[in-house]
């Protein structure tokens, strides 16, 4: 850890924070939790019953909160809101556990120099603190030696201030998301074929299908309620799964094609190239909406049956049984979600499944799309206003017109709004690593445990002369690591919205008070830009619902049109709405469409209006198995109990008892015979970059010659290799090369 710096002469003191407006930082300390009050847009009845939607996964749930007193007793299932109608997953019947826990972060902490340990410090010394810290490095590195890493977990208001502050207010130009881990891929993939971020489709599409086709995705314990969706499909549909491990939706699919991992791209083209074989391309379709395929065409001339199959390892019947199956399907639809973002090629597999939508015309009907499920609650929400890589709305900040147009809709001088995007997350690390970087503020994520190669990160922490973290624990393993801890409010206790995988928009409130100083994320924000001294720029961001009109504002003409959503009352009293909702939707009609898909008039977002057919040739994996590291490293989700890095689900007893305490790792059979391995057994696992240990689930559930380690343990990314897609630079977290030997044993693994 560095020295503090000393506070320069222009240091902000506490004169400059009481020029602000809202309630002052004193007010903190004789009222704790009064501050994150702001002004509530929904008057709570002191023992009633309201809605909001989860803040986990990104399905967006509607849950009914129970207030006792006007706080939050309990909660259960919506049943009146469309996207659950009643149902809730584990981690949303618990949702309220982890903002109980003993362990929340309750008061700035600031880590002494001296001894090293974390001290507790008002809201104004660590105002001070981090602005003169972060200054300072500024000054001595240049303004983009700062950089931040937010999340797709806090609401759209609370990450649009942030990205307008730190851009346009702290002269900062770089900062990126955890939504870089999962969603980046989709993003691109999105914006390259049909012209902006769009996920096509809406919910009734599991229902509406006759063939469903899951690439990399396992729904059953990933989206849960998505998947109960599904089984209301009254249709009987086909259901093809897509993964190299039979997960949970493969044991329940018609189909299981359990291809070889990172080998989805070739497959898809073989089944691209199958389908023109047998005429199966909609031509009218193609004609009128698309562009590029005659390109495509022929470059599928090389991807025959038998290399598909030879590639993949699925059976030539296997192949054709699927072939068939999407051939002679009626309403086909294409849902992925990490086992394709989460690769070295991800951009170009994505873009795969969009391809074989566009070609069999599955676009634009009930039951049909290309469709990503998004992964964390607000993963979308990020992906349009974060202002990180896009300017707010899906904007470039490399087109003067936008600049301009942000500039005006915002009143920010245009001088202040940066002509490039921001470096993505992994070279933002390569900044700090190189000395460019040198002050790093990290919300609402937990980068010492989520991100690929950790000790990389970890080893880089040391270079950084200030690290500033903002959670709702001060025991996540990278606040462990910080100079200064800002503590946050959490979901329920605070007000915005989230936008969920449909585009639907929904709203949740502040149910409970957080405890002790612990502000909303929004309100930090407008605590740093008054301490910084571009507060001025940001009066009208008074509490999230202005800020919601703003974005609205920003949104208008826009492909995510929500300028004609009359307020947060109008999002609850409609159970969410969908983007796009622009003025002209909202005229004339008191009730939204509650299902909406895009590309109805096969117009698209391009220039031409036409989707585009993009492809590339596969590559091979950076990592393949070789002597020494015979086994392939899968990893994923391992129950609906957990999410991510387990920071909130393992402050809940009731989760925690759904779950392994240790990490396991899933090894076949066979596997497990040679080398003498039972369930329980302990296993050492060793990368190029790390070794850990686990114990051993022996399961067929993985195919011999891989294993899988569910990602929410902090000791498995350890194992992981920094590649990325070239594209998103999303990381490939599902494939890298390692020996696996009995804990108690050194001797090398024989393969058969
Ligand atoms: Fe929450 Fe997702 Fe579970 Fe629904 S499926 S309750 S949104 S975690």
């Amino acid at each position: 850890m560095t020295e503090q710096t000393k506070v320069p002469a222009s240091a902000p003191s506490d004169s400059l924070l009481r020029r602000w407006t809202g309630p002052q930082t004193s007010d903190l300390v004789l009222s704790p939790g009064r501050f994150g009050l702001g002004r509530v847009p929904l008057r709570l009845e002191p023992d009633a019953t309201t809605g909001m939607v989860c803040g986990f996964c990104a399905t967006g749930c509607g849950l009914q909160v129970h207030l006792r007193d006007g706080e939050a007793l309990n909660l259960s299932g919506d049943p009146d809101y469309p996207v659950n109608l009643g149902m809730a997953c584990p981690k949303g019947w618990e949702a309220l556990a982890p903002l109980r826990s003993p362990d929340r972060a309750v008061t700035p902490l600031l880590r002494n120099p001296a001894t090293g340990q974390m001290e507790p410090v008002s809201w104004v010394r660590a105002l001070d603190e981090f602005t003169v810290r972060m200054k300072t490095v500024q000054a001595a590195h240049g303004p983009h030696s700062i950089a931040f890493l937010s999340t797709g977990q806090i609401c759209t208001e609370e990450m649009a201030l942030l990205g307008m502050l730190f851009k346009f207010g702290m002269g900062g130009l770089h900062g990126d998301s955890n939504t870089r881990q999962c969603m980046a891929t989709a993003h691109v993939a999105y914006k390259q074929s049909l012209g902006f971020d769009a996920p096509p489709y809406t919910y009734a599409d599991f229902e509406q299908s006759d063939v469903l086709v899951f690439v990399g995705a396992n729904p059953c314990i990933a989206h849960p309620i998505l998947w109960q969706r599904v089984l209301r499909n009254p249709h009987r549909p086909e259901i093809l799964v897509l993964d190299p491990r039979r997960t949970e939706t493969a044991m329940n699919a018609t189909q299981h094609l359990a291809l070889r991992p990172k080998s989805d791209l070739t497959l898809l083209y073989g089944i691209a190239a199958a389908l023109v074989a047998r005429g199966a391309v909609d031509r009218d379709f193609v004609e009128a909406y698309t562009t590029g395929f005659d390109g495509f065409e022929a470059f599928l001339g090389a991807f025959t049956p038998e290399r598909a199959c030879s590639e993949s390892g699925i059976t030539r019947e296997a192949f054709d049984r699927a072939v068939d199956t999407i051939a002679r399907g009626r309403r086909v639809s294409f849902w992925w979600t990490m086992g394709v973002n989460q690769g070295h090629e991800s951009t170009r597999t994505a873009q795969a499944l969009i391809d074989l939508a566009l070609m069999t015309g599955s676009f634009g009907r009930p039951g049909t799309g290309a469709n990503s499920i998004t992964g964390q609650c607000n993963a979308m929400g990020s992906r349009l206003y974060s202002n990180v890589t896009s300017l707010p709305a899906g904007r470039d900040f490399r087109n003067a017109e936008h600049r301009a147009e942000v500039s005006r809709l915002l009143g920010i001088p245009g001088d202040r709004i940066p002509d490039e995007p921001s470096l993505a997350y992994d070279q933002i690390l390569e900044g700090i690593e190189k000395g460019d970087i040198r002050g790093l503020w990290v919300i609402a994520t937990n980068t010492a445990h989520s991100w690929i190669e950790q000790d990389r990160f970890r080893r880089l922490v040391g270079k950084l002369d200030f690290l500033v973290v903002q959670d709702l624990y001060a025991s996540t393993d990278t606040a462990r690591l910080a100079h200064l801890v800002l503590p946050a409010a959490g979901w329920g206790e605070k007000d915005g919205t989230l936008i969920n995988s449909e585009r639907r928009i929904g709203l949740v409130k502040r149910v409970l008070r957080a405890p002790g100083e612990a502000l909303a994320d929004f309100h930090i924000f407008r605590l740093v830009a008054e301490a910084w001294g571009c507060g001025g720029l940001f009066r009208e961001w008074t509490d999230p619902e202005a800020a919601f009109g703003i974005l609205q504002r920003l949104s208008r003409g826009t492909p995510c049109d929500i300028a004609g959503i009359r307020g947060y009352r109008h999002l609850d009293e409609c159970g969410g709405i969908q983007w796009p909702f622009p003025e002209t939707a909202a005229a004339g009609t008191s009730d939204p469409v509650r299902e909406r898909r895009l590309f109805e008039d096969g117009r698209f977002f391009t220039p031409d209006g036409r989707a585009r057919f993009l492809y590339e040739e596969p590559r091979g994996v950076p990592e393949p198995a070789d002597a020494e590291y015979p086994f392939i490293l899968l990893t994923g989700r391992g129950t609906s109990a957990q999410w991510h890095t387990n920071t909130r689900t393992e402050k809940s007893a009731v989760l925690r008892s759904l779950y392994p305490a240790e990490v396991y790792c899933e090894i076949h059979p066979d596997d497990a015979a040679r080398l003498r391995v039972e369930t329980g057994t302990r296993l050492r696992i060793r990368s190029r970059r790390a070794s850990i240990e686990a114990q051993a689930f022996v399961t067929p559930t993985v195919q011999p010659g891989q294993v899988f380690l569910p990602m929410h343990y902090v000791e498995v990314n350890r194992l992981t290799r920094s590649t990325f897609d070239p594209h998103s630079r999303q990381p490939s977290y599902k494939h890298c090369a390692v020996h696996v030997e009995r804990a108690d044993r050194t001797i090398a693994i024989p393969r058969s």
